[in-house]
């Protein structure tokens, strides 16, 4: 049944992922009787979720409202805000709206799952209004750390509400328009009822800080040094790519690009129209033979994942590339909360190779790709939105965003939470009601809840051990063998855990069952499972998961 009537004329706001959380965009607007989801986004799992790397909103209500929902619009190529598309466009199958180098991204990721076929991409053009239904989108192209961040003019009968996406200004972006405040003002000048915005920086008191300052200081420090400089940055920050080869060519270094995604991101970006200046990337078993003072890579691995270029370079497990003492590693990103473990081991790998590290927090080598509170000071005074709905941001974020909001002259803010449905209108924000939300993981190549017990009992095998224990018995409830026992992840040296001391216990507490429950299979799994947990807490202090397999045969 459909949620929205076509006569029904409110307009509704549904964020599904990313209001309470930096991570997994996924919202809604509805008006009669049709829905435009905005971003589809993924996050990563984080640790209590072992084997699992990514998260996506789970979004049911959007998947059962299907036959209403008339698109999907990307505000850019983010993986916050792209990375689900992959894995749960089977359950919306709308046509997908974006601008070439996210549509380039996006199909990256279809190929990969062998959906290229099947999903059509429509082509956005900045400022060119298009509609969805009864929605009028505009592209506004707005400063952010990827090339092609967009705002969205939401126009409907009702009025205007501006989804700002993710953004910052930036006098001198090095790619992409400088920040459109005219047409930003017209929009404001035509009313705007609602923003919808970027609480990411909220907590910054300046502005964002501009991307050729990097540039500058980033050409000084690489200038100054005399062995090999290894630049990380986020691969989807296409002007600090660019940035990186215009400091090799200033420094006269060859310039050589390590890391998958740093690769497809080129790509995307050289096929798109970005970077046509770069110079020639060299290959990297060609520049192991180069003097030090002569390269400069570039490369992933900023927040000290394992598994990335830089990683493995400072582990001395690249097959062409070492790092030794003079030569440099200049992380140009921001620390992540939540890595500075990861990061912090990278750091110690560093120094004791002789390595120099320098990081935000000692030069001036990295600019935010969103708002601090003079950018949105500027963002409000020239859209002049009635209501303010801050949004990608954790709950601290979202209520900041909402008391400069009103500071700045709003008439009225909702801090939302995921699943709220909001209407929005001239007079007020109004909660009306909440649908389910949940969590969905990847796991391996497949999508499951995030509580699913499968989950549940990994976590508790990965923390506390399982055991898993076999017995045959008669159909009188006699054994008929020895029980098997396998422990996993269990310590099972102390005397008092081993395997002849566990199968006595199981022994006892056949003899001592009355023979109608030995009879019984539940009954029996039931009571060694609680007899060999109950052993362990008491002399391990551990709580280990027990499988009990029991098997009757017949005499
Ligand atoms: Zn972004
Ligand atoms: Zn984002």
């Amino acid at each position: 049944m459909a949620y929205l009537n076509p006569s029904d004329k409110r307009m509704f706001f549904v964020p599904l992922g990313g209001s309470g959380e930096i991570g997994m965009n996924l919202n809604l607007y509805g008006y009669q009787g049709h829905w435009m989801m905005v971003d589809c986004g993924m996050s990563f799992a984080g640790d209590g979720f072992p084997g699992i790397d990514l998260m996506f909103p789970d979004p049911v209500f959007a998947a059962r409202e299907k036959q209403n929902l008339l698109g999907m619009v990307i505000t850019h190529g983010h993986e916050d805000h792209i990375g689900a598309i992959p894995h749960l466009w089977r359950r919306f199958e709308c046509p997908i709206y974006a601008t070439p180098f996210t549509a380039a991204l996006i199909t990256d990721k279809l190929v990969e799952a062998g959906l290229e076929e099947d999903v059509e991409i429509r082509l956005v053009e900045d400022d060119k209004s298009f509609s969805i239904g009864p929605f009028e989108v505009t592209y506004i192209a707005l400063a952010h750390s990827t090339a092609e961040g967009h705002g969205l003019a939401i126009k409907t009968d009702l009025g205007t509400v501006f989804h700002t996406g993710d953004w910052k200004l930036d006098p001198n972006p090095l790619i992409g328009p400088v920040c459109p405040s005219g047409k930003l003002e017209a929009l404001g000048n035509e009313g705007v009822l609602a923003l919808v915005g970027d609480s990411t920086n909220v907590f910054n008191p300046e502005n964002a800080g501009s991307e050729l300052a990097v540039k500058q200081r980033l050409t000084e420090l690489c200038a100054q040094k005399e062995g090999r400089v290894v630049i990380t940055t986020f691969a989807s920050n296409v002007a600090r790519l660019d940035t990186v080869g215009e400091v090799a060519k200033a420094t006269g270094r060859h310039l050589v690009l390590l890391g998958r995604s740093m690769k497809r991101i080129y790509k995307a970006a050289k096929s798109t129209g970005y970077l046509q200046n770069f110079p020639t990337v060299l290959d990297e078993e060609d520049a192991g033979h180069l003097p030090r003072e002569r390269v400069l890579i570039c490369c992933t691995g900023c927040q000290g994942e394992n598994r990335a270029a830089l990683s493995r370079i400072a582990r001395d497990e690249h097959r062409y590339l070492t790092l030794v003492d003079g030569d440099t590693v200049i992380f140009s990103s921001k620390i992540i909360p939540g890595n500075e473990l990861a990061l912090g081991e990278l750091f110690n790998q560093l120094a004791a190779s002789g390595v120099q590290v320098i990081t935000e927090k000692d030069d001036f080598v990295h600019v935010s790709g969103h708002p601090g509170q003079a950018d949105l000071r500027d963002m409000y005074g020239w859209t002049k939105p009635k209501h303010a709905i801050p949004v990608h941001g954790e709950y601290r974020h979202l209520s900041k965003h909402a008391d400069l909001a009103r500071s700045f002259g709003v008439e009225s803010t909702l801090v939302p939470q995921n699943g709220d449905v909001i209407t929005i209108s001239a007079d007020a924000l109004v909660k009306v009601d909440e649908v389910p939300v949940g969590r969905l993981v990847l796991d391996g190549e497949k999508v499951i809840a995030a509580d699913d017990p499968a989950i549940a009992d990994r976590r508790r095998a990965s923390y506390q051990g399982f055991i898993t224990i076999s017995l045959v018995l008669a159909d009188n409830g006699d054994l008929l063998a020895d029980p098997q026992v396998a422990m996993l992840g269990v310590y099972s040296a102390d005397p008092l855990m081993s395997h002849d001391i566990i199968i006595n216990l199981i022994e006892d507490l056949l003899e001592r069952m009355p023979q109608h429950e030995r009879e019984k299979q539940e009954t029996v799994g039931e009571k060694v499972r609680i007899a060999v947990r109950r052993h362990f807490r008491a002399n391990q202090g551990k709580n280990p998961g027990v499988a009990v397999l029991v098997t009757y045969l017949e005499d």
